[in-house]
């Protein structure tokens, strides 16, 4: 199983986990960063379990805007490490911390879009934050710069957006929601097989049947075994096909 999307740098004692995630049948993490030292320990990270980690780095978007001197020394940082790195992100647009920061939304779809170029310059997919209507706003910016391989991860979006989405070939992830949120369940339902990853980006905590355990990829089984009943497909498809889908999506093996 992989997940396609977690907070790696978030996690304490990791060497001892990723040992349990590995012992049960945790293959893979697209390790995604929030900003410019994030990235660093990300990549940090992968360089101690290069089997196990794969790096994204990028800058999430509900959080106050990079200086200019972090996008150039993190730009520098990509065309260094581009061989250690499996795409650009967390990057989007903001949503829910939209009216607490102090940059207004046309300057973070400014932003956006240069990080968008340093992905199409380095032929790397994005792992989006795109949610409710920003969703649509990416979407465009995406077609219009002809970005070929993208991520929606925990996707909410109305089916129409979803529609087009999946029309454009993009990737969409579920997580640990899907197991017992209608929301989510409805979405997971009209996503492609082909194009569905599963994710939890954690160490976010979930509530439901998670409420008690902590956030991760250890998740995952559960999100397959919901899939599988959703997509009325057995549990080794829903498992084979995720697998497939992330390594598509993020070029590795
Ligand atoms: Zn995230």
């Amino acid at each position: 199983m992989i997940d396609s999307h977690i907070h790696l740098d978030q996690y304490l004692e990791l060497d001892k986990q990723i040992e349990s995630w590995h012992a049960n049948g945790i293959t893979q993490v697209i390790a995604v960063s929030n900003d410019l030292p994030s990235s660093y320990r990300t990549l940090e990270l992968q360089l101690k379990h290069p089997e196990m980690i794969k790096a994204c780095v990028g800058f999430h978007p509900e959080y106050p805007l990079p200086t200019e001197q972090d996008v150039k020394e993190w730009e520098q940082l990509v065309k260094i490490e581009r061989k250690r790195i499996v795409g650009i992100g967390e990057i989007g647009l903001p949503h829910y911390q939209i009216n607490n920061l102090s940059h207004t939304l046309t300057e973070y779809i400014d932003r956006l879009t240069s990080y968008l170029h340093i992905a199409k310059i380095h032929s790397l997919p994005v792992a989006l934050h795109a949610v409710h209507d920003k969703a649509q706003v990416v979407l465009s910016l995406l077609q219009e710069l002809e970005i070929k391989k993208a991520h929606f991860h925990w996707l909410k979006a109305s089916s129409h957006v979803l529609e087009q989405i999946s029309r454009a070939g993009y990737f969409i992830s579920v997580t640990p929601e899907v197991c017992y949120r209608r929301r989510d369940q409805l979405l997971a339902r009209a996503i492609p097989l082909n194009q569905l990853l599963i994710e939890t980006d954690g160490p976010w905590k979930y509530t439901g049947p998670f409420k008690s355990r902590q956030t991760s990829p250890l998740l995952l089984q559960d999100i397959i075994t919901h899939l599988s009943s959703l997509k009325n497909k057995t549990i080794e498809q829903i498992h084979t096909e995720t697998n497939i889908n992330t390594k598509r999506c993020y070029c590795f093996n």
